[in-house]
């Protein structure tokens, strides 16, 4: 049986089943929540009685939905047995989709991966075919793995730009004006679909997992091809009405007349990101600065990684001077979101982030020199600690969060 099936609402309409149904799903979600627990420990928790609570938990142990860890040591008198959430009972899958590759990831409900893969090859169009491809590209992945599908509660998958994760529309890519497109791909798949902003996703990955530690108003910069943030208050992602908050990559700062990739002109992005540093190094080269990159006939396939790739691996003058330019410059706009939301931890994620000290020192700089004192004091900076599994693992976080919330969008099995 899946666990699904347990957290979806009971057939069993009459108020005993419903309240026997109800302290079965509490069971497992205090379990799942907070961790392992004795049966004396779980009534008084959920104001349940100890025959009550021995017969519930019985039955999810002969249902193999949580397991027997054996008798505590430390108690006196007879030792309690301690229960756990059985580790195969359900499994989350996690996709981030990025221009020209994906990675996807299956985890079990201990957040513990059993197959993950970075780096699939993957073109992000916006054609049918390029959507089938996709879909095709998860279907085989789940197949490779030993996990039955049915044991899988929830996909999650993270795009970049306008989503609509209530609704589940994405309006950058695969947008359908007829059906969201959560609903065509769960029918793909076979599984429930989520959609999700990727570097709201990074976010919580980051927020549950990564590098966060007790801090509960978190901003994390995605500073990649594209920049947003994801904005974490009182513990809590913030989507804005729609789902379309943490656009700062979009926001207008130069008075460049640069056409950004969103239609207006002189965002943030046109001076500070991958694409913007890819045509920055374009231009040096041209005005005959000298770089260990050497540009191939078709300069179009120069991609931010190579430049990035360029100030680490070779310490190449060019690429540090044109990063540590930008990041000095992000640090200075980045000051603002500091005034306005005055976060505790401001985390530096995405592929900017393994540049480590050439992005964070002339980030650090600026934020000291343009927030206002006493709110700069308050935050730490800290780089992103999940790398490029974050997106993957930020998946696997929302899908398991909402399915404990119970507020799943997407059903079609
Ligand atoms: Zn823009």
């Amino acid at each position: 049986m899946s666990l699904k099936d347990l957290l979806d609402l009971s057939n069993d309409s009459s108020l005993s089943g419903q309240k026997w149904h109800v302290l079965r799903q509490s069971i497992v979600k205090r379990l799942l929540s907070t961790g392992n627990a004795t049966i004396a420990e779980l009534g008084a928790e959920l104001q349940s009685s100890v025959p009550t609570v021995t017969k519930a938990v019985n039955e999810l142990l002969t249902e193999d939905y949580i397991v027997d860890m054996g008798k505590i040591t430390n108690s006196g008198g007879r030792r309690p047995s301690l229960y756990s959430i059985n580790p195969t009972c359900a499994y989350f899958l996690g996709i981030e989709v990025g221009r020209s590759s994906m990675s996807i990831g299956l985890q079990n409900i201990k957040s513990e991966f059993v197959s993950i893969e970075l780096g699939i090859s993957f073109i992000l169009e916006n054609t049918q075919d390029s959507l089938l491809e996709f879909c095709h590209l998860i279907n085989s992945f789940v197949d490779d793995t030993a996990v039955d599908r049915q044991m899988i509660v929830g996909a999650c998958i993270n795009l970049s730009g306008r989503i609509n994760s209530m609704e589940g529309f994405s309006y950058n890519f695969f947008f359908s004006e007829n059906r969201p497109l959560y609903e065509i791909i769960s029918e793909q798949l076979g599984l429930p679909v989520r959609l999700e902003n990727d570097t709201r996703a990074m976010a919580f990955g980051e927020y549950r997992k990564g590098v966060v530690d007790e801090e509960q108003n978190v901003i994390y910069l995605n500073y990649g091809w594209g920049v947003a943030i994801g904005i974490i208050t009182d513990g809590n992602l913030y989507y804005g009405k729609s789902g379309y908050s943490g656009e700062f990559g979009h926001s207008n700062i130069f008075d460049n007349g640069i056409l950004c990739q969103c239609g207006k002109t002189g965002c943030l992005e046109t001076e500070i990101s991958g694409w913007s540093l890819v045509n920055q190094f374009k231009e040096a080269i041209k005005e005959g600065k000298q770089s260990k990159i050497v540009l191939d006939e078709n300069s179009n396939s120069l991609q931010h990684y190579t430049i990035i790739n360029g100030a680490l691996q070779y310490e190449d003058s060019l690429c540090v001077e044109l990063i540590s330019k930008q990041s000095e410059k992000m640090g200075r706009y980045l000051s603002m979101i500091l005034n306005i939301f005055n976060p505790e931890l401001l985390v530096i994620g995405g592929d900017f982030s393994i540049l480590g000290g050439y992005v964070l020192l002339p980030i650090q700089s600026a934020l000291k020199k343009y927030s206002l004192g006493l709110v700069n004091r308050d935050v730490k900076l800290k780089k992103s600690s999940l790398g490029l599994r974050a997106g993957v693992i930020g998946a696997c976080c929302v899908v398991k969060e909402k399915m404990l919330h119970s507020v799943f969008i997407a059903t079609n099995s």
